[in-house]
């Protein structure tokens, strides 16, 4: 039995999660749930699993979560603020812990995880993209093993040689006979949209994926494709390689989660439906295979298979991530921030859907040489950035 912390389990990561969890109940124990401000989702999650702990970040919450479970003659311990988040996080009783907090406000409580040499699964990309130097150092000093959910992080994982699986953060790829990761996406709800109607394009059409259904903050990510640019950063930390290493294919029918190309000419590539229990059940399990609630993948139902390449015109913003990328942590860092703050803004309807790429623009011009080292520098620049991404927002709106 392995008990299993789940940060952000009200978000759409932490459902699928606890959907796995479900058809495995001799295997796995929730330990302890989390999420940001959403009592009702969490009350219900406590009463169907009764996990140990439950935390929420916002203390009003926390405690409108207690009363109720108390009504229910619940004995979960509610605990609130980002300081339990992180504890539970590194709770010694944890064995692995699902990192699907969205954004920034990640990074601490799955540090502290990987602090206590946790097994991390994560989904929680944004960590990575903040911090991934210090991120993956820590990964390798504190002995933590860190299990990719992101699915097409996943994907490339599964198509990896077994010895460079066990080692990916210390390795050459090349070593291993390894050209290219090939990291597919979808290329989102606006693929064949003409450029003309981009600057009228709705929160409500942005979130509204063809093929996946994800928090509104991905969803927009993907749309604009610096999903894929953050994703490019992460496989560059995940897997220990440099952005020449890394390309990027659109593959709209989303079956393909990503390749691995060799130097003899063979293309490995992990094939699903797009849903995220697959990589979620791969990681929870890994090195074993246990089943998913996942239909599985019916070959007599597709038709098409297709791949093209990203334009540039319509995708800046996974250009900007790849510039970032090139340029180092302090990029992607501010990068990261901006987008965080352009994105709430477009969700809010005070921008438009392409001020995102313009406020990203000017926050790389801005901060693509600073550079950062410790966790202090990281959240400096994280939040210099926020306040300079504010100042372009005001302009726009
Ligand atoms: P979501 O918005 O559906 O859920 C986010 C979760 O984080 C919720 O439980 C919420 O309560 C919690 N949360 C939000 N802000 C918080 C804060 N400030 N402090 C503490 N908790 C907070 O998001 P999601 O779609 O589940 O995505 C979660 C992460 O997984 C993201 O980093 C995303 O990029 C990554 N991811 C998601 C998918 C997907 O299919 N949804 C796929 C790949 C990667
Ligand atoms: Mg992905």
């Amino acid at each position: 039995m392995r008990n299993v912390v789940i940060l952000g389990s009200t978000g759409s990561i932490g459902i699928s999660t606890l959907s796995v969890l479900a058809a495995h109940p001799e295997d796995y124990q929730v330990l302890a749930l989390t999420a940001a401000s959403q009592t009702d989702k969490l009350l219900q999650q406590c009463l169907a699993v009764k996990p140990r702990y439950a935390a929420m970040l916002d203390s009003k919450a926390a405690s409108e979560l207690a009363t109720e479970l108390k009504l229910a003659g619940s004995r979960t311990e509610v605990l609130s603020g980002i300081d339990a988040l992180c504890q539970l996080g590194a709770h010694p009783d944890a064995d692995i812990v699902m990192a699907a907090i969205v954004g920034s406000a990640g990074l601490l409580p799955t540090l502290a995880a990987v602090e206590q040499g946790k097994t991390v699964l994560l989904a929680n990309k944004e960590a990575l993209v903040m911090s991934g130097e210090l991120f993956i150092s820590k990964v390798k000093r504190h002995g933590a093993t860190l299990l990719p959910i992101d699915s097409e992080h996943n994907a490339i994982f599964q198509c990896l040689p077994a010895p460079l699986q066990q080692h990916t953060h210390d390795q050459q790829i090349a070593d291993f006979g390894i050209s290219k990761l090939l990291l597919t996406g979808s290329g989102g709800p606006f693929l064949t949209t003409a450029l003309t109607e981009f600057d009228n394009i709705t929160p409500a059409q942005a979130v509204a994926h063809p093929n996946w259904s994800m928090g509104h903050k991905i969803s927009v990510d993907s749309a604009t494709m610096m999903n894929k640019g953050l994703e490019f950063i992460e496989a560059r930390w995940l897997f220990n390689c440099q952005a020449a290493d890394i390309d990027v294919v659109i593959h709209p029918q989303s079956i393909i989660h990503s390749m691995v190309q060799y130097t003899d000419g063979s293309v490995l590539a992990q094939l699903g439906q797009p849903d995220m229990r697959t990589p979620i059940a791969h990681a929870l399990a890994f090195p074993k295979r246990i089943a998913s609630p996942v239909p599985p993948l019916s070959f007599k139902q597709m038709r098409d298979f297709t791949f093209t390449e990203p334009e540039k015109a319509r995708y800046p913003n996974l250009y900007l991530a790849i510039a970032a990328c090139g340029c180092g942590q302090g990029a992607t860092t501010a990068l990261n921030a901006t987008n965080e703050l352009a994105v709430a803004a477009f969700l809010a309807h005070k921008i438009r859907f392409t001020d995102i790429a313009r406020v990203n623009e000017q926050g790389l011009e801005h901060f693509a040489d600073f550079r950062v080292s410790t966790l202090d520098d990281i959240l400096a620049l994280d939040n210099e950035a926020r306040h300079y991404a504010q100042t372009l927002l005001r302009k726009l709106t």
